[in-house]
């Protein structure tokens, strides 16, 4: 992989931004996620001092340090505490960095402000933002076709292709022309195929993304199949009419009661049976479990992983208890 131009994010950020640049975004957890040596990045950020009790997005974002981005964008404010140490430590190591933060508050004049801010750190100029973002739409209502799909013809396609491609929107894979074309084929074969309707149970999946690299498909062997993926979803700026709207209207950086308010909705348009509420080992984000809980009207199996990619027995019988209980 050759680094020149490469501009790596610890979270999502406007990357239209990035692409008027005529750099390439890429979005560090899904690199490190994907990445083979996954396990040896951890072990490494380990070796070099990062404390056992952080997460493990954290270690593996850190150890990409390593590799020669251009720039990296730390998102401070919309994100976690974890990150802002992060930077400090990136800054400290010489990392060339800049960073974003979102508004405290869904108002997407305020948005609007941190994206120009973002957009004069690279010297774009706003109308070239707004070209790339209207080029973007056409894939965005792609990916609410495939969405869509999923809680509306249940089963026709895997549910872990379309997280893959939900999440991989947050960097278009780092080449939107390939990834445009792949998310075409899926949508041939969603237009050609043939569905017969399939029983599953309707699970929801809110929280930060899984670490797990099973769990979609072991969900579906247990009869189980994600019609929600509520961070993904966000990530993927599926909604708004201007680039200020999406990355307002987008819950993830404005808090719990946000987030709340969206899964309320997403509960009932996809007719959800349970929750699985997604939860990575020393998360601050883990604290909102208890408001979650509190306040979604489903069963919810508050789910957590740490710093292995496949499920374990335990993990795999946690599910299984829960399946067998909706059911
Ligand atoms: S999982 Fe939680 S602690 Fe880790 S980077 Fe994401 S928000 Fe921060």
């Amino acid at each position: 992989m050759k680094f020149n131009k490469k501009i790596g994010f610890t979270s999502t950020v406007p990357i239209e931004i990035i692409f008027a640049a005529g750099k390439i975004p890429v979005d560090l957890n899904n690199y490190f996620v994907t990445s083979p040596d996954r396990e040896e990045l951890l072990y490494e950020a380990e070796k070099k001092g990062l404390p056992r009790t952080v997460c493990s997005w954290i270690k593996g974002i850190y150890s990409l340090f390593q590799l020669p981005f251009e720039k990296i964008i730390f998102v401070e404010g919309g994100d976690c505490s974890n990150t802002t140490a992060l930077r400090e430590v990136a800054e400290y190591e010489g990392i060339d960095f800049i960073s974003f933060h979102y508004p405290l508050k869904q108002d997407s004049q305020l948005c609007l402000k941190s994206i120009e801010n973002l957009a004069q750190a690279f010297d774009v100029k706003m109308t070239s933002v707004r070209e790339v973002y209207n080029r973007l739409k056409g894939i965005r209502s792609n990916l609410r076709i495939i969405d869509r799909a999923g809680y509306e013809r249940t089963g026709l396609i895997n549910s872990s292709e379309i997280f893959e491609f939900l999440i991989g929107a947050t960097d278009f894979n780092s080449n939107i022309d390939e990834f445009e074309a792949r998310l075409e084929d899926l949508i041939h074969k969603i237009d050609t195929s043939v569905y017969k309707e399939k029983k599953f149970l309707r699970i929801g999946l809110c929280g930060v993304p899984p670490i797990f690299q099973d769990l979609f498909d072991y969900l579906e062997k247990l009869g189980a199949y994600v019609v929600y993926n509520e961070i993904p979803i966000e990530f993927a700026m599926l909604e708004g009419d201007q680039i200020e709207d999406s990355y307002s209207i987008y819950t993830y950086p404005y808090g719990i009661f946000a987030r709340i308010k969206k899964i309320k909705q997403e509960i009932k348009r996809r007719q959800i049976d349970g929750i699985i509420h997604y939860v990575q080992s020393f998360c601050y984000r883990n604290i909102e479990n208890i408001v979650l809980k509190k306040e979604i009207e489903k069963p919810v199996l508050t789910f957590e992983g740490d710093s292995t990619f496949l499920l374990s027995p335990r993990d795999k019988l946690r599910l299984e208890n829960f399946v067998e209980m909706l059911k």
